[in-house]
């Protein structure tokens, strides 16, 4: 039996039955495919948001379905109690992919942040030399790493952190896209710090783009002061700003790199943790683990979505789109229109408020013209369509863009 229901029924299913941790724009989806997704009444939308950047690869492609659908008929879990016929195949085409000895499996960006941070505090104890109550770690303002309890400890946003008790100790918080800040920091008290984490752009908080060369010299004072440069590509990494990670723009190679996201082309939570030996065996057998990270059906569809990445050149592509978006919204003339700012097509645009009419009025406009994209804060549209968009879908999305500012005027 099958029972339509309409999409005001089922926002009104979700408001009643489900927990209210998100504002979503109000429009249900029903189907995908590459750059595009459908409601449920049938509506084409052009996808702006690609799920966080998960989706770089498109929504339902069919290679990574057909890894996930094959692997599914075979071995779904094994738990890593016992070895299986995936994991090993993954961890040496994932270690090659991205340069590093080891990778560790976990499955939301959250948990692989926190792997991340678990593994930059032992290395920090056992190699280091800090004691273990005082190791510490440097994030950054405006970060956004998961919501974890451990991770919230981190953020300067109340609406993450506020309000959930305690919070973790052992974080020092500076601004971002400052490298002085870092050098006080690692002056001061550098024999007890682990690690540094940063987003090598800020994702979340508004698609910051630091200076070129922030990541460069504060990498530098990493290794001056023996700590650890830790990246978290979650939402950046994996060719969506033009290159295959965000930092290989300043050709730095973070000493961990967290990856989530686009790792399973948004098909399957996937994330990772990768580094080489002398970190990643600090941690032993029985210390950190993940009932379904690593599972078969993550390691055939991360295969899967990664050869995507190269086999569609998806780095260029979104390197020449990219340029392509931020031209032409730039060339919109409207005082709506306070700035652009991006890397490859991972964009923002900042708008400037006009009659009471915010950022999210623009978005609501623009789903109804058929392009959907969500503001992150209160002013800032991000706009990060899947990197397989061609140049006549993205052309024809930004007079949509375009369209929407304008009829506000
Ligand atoms: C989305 C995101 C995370 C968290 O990933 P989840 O899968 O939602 O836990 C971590 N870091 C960055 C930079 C992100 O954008």
């Amino acid at each position: 039996m099958t029972q339509k229901l309409s999409s005001a029924q089922l926002m009104e299913m979700e408001s009643r039955y489900g927990a209210h941790n998100y504002h979503p724009l109000p429009v249900v989806l029903a189907k995908g495919k590459g750059a595009k997704v459908w409601d449920v009444e049938g509506k084409e939308y052009y996808d702006f948001l690609s799920a966080y950047s998960a989706v770089n690869q498109g929504h339902c492609h069919p290679k990574i379905i057909a890894a996930m659908n094959e692997q599914a008929q075979k071995l779904t879990l094994s738990s890593r109690a016992f070895y299986n016929d995936s994991l090993g195949v993954y961890e040496k085409f994932v270690t090659e992919y991205f340069g590093y000895d080891k990778v560790c499996p976990m499955n939301s960006g959250a948990e692989a942040d926190e792997t991340a941070l678990k593994m930059a505090r032992r290395w920090g104890v056992v190699k280091k030399g800090i004691p273990n109550d005082q190791v510490k770690i440097i994030c950054c303002e405006g970060n956004f790493h998961g919501r974890t309890m451990t991770i919230i400890s981190m953020s300067k946003d109340p609406d993450s952190y506020a309000n959930y008790g305690p919070l973790a100790p052992g974080f020092i918080r500076i601004p971002y896209n400052d490298v002085d800040a870092l050098q006080k920091a690692l002056e001061a008290e550098g024999d007890k710090i682990a690690g540094f984490l940063v987003e090598p752009i800020q994702g979340e908080a508004g698609v910051y783009v630091p200076d070129e060369g922030y990541l460069k010299k504060c990498y530098d004072l990493c290794k001056k002061h023996n700590v650890l440069f830790i990246a978290d590509e979650v939402q950046c990494g994996i060719a969506r700003t033009g290159k295959m990670l965000a930092c290989d723009h300043e050709g730095v190679r973070p000493d961990i790199l967290i990856l989530g996201k686009a790792l399973s082309g948004g098909v399957y939570p996937i994330s990772a943790a990768l580094a080489d030996d002398e970190i990643m065996l600090c941690i032993k057998p029985g210390e950190h683990g993940s009932t379904f990270g690593g599972n078969p059906i993550a390691a055939r569809v991360a295969i899967a979505a990664l050869e995507v990445i190269k086999e569609e050149n998806l780095m260029e592509r979104a390197e020449k789109l990219g340029e392509i978006f931020r031209t032409e919204i730039r060339n919109i003339n409207s005082p709506m229109i306070e700035l652009v700012r991006g890397k490859g097509l991972l964009n923002a645009v900042i708008i400037r408020p006009k009659d009471g009419k915010e950022a999210w009025d623009v978005c609501l406009k623009m789903r109804d013209l058929g392009v959907l994209a969500k503001p992150t804060h209160q002013h800032i549209i991000r706009f990060a369509p899947p990197l397989v968009i061609s140049e006549e879908e993205l052309r024809d999305a930004i007079s949509i863009i375009k369209e929407a500012i304008l009829s506000f005027e």
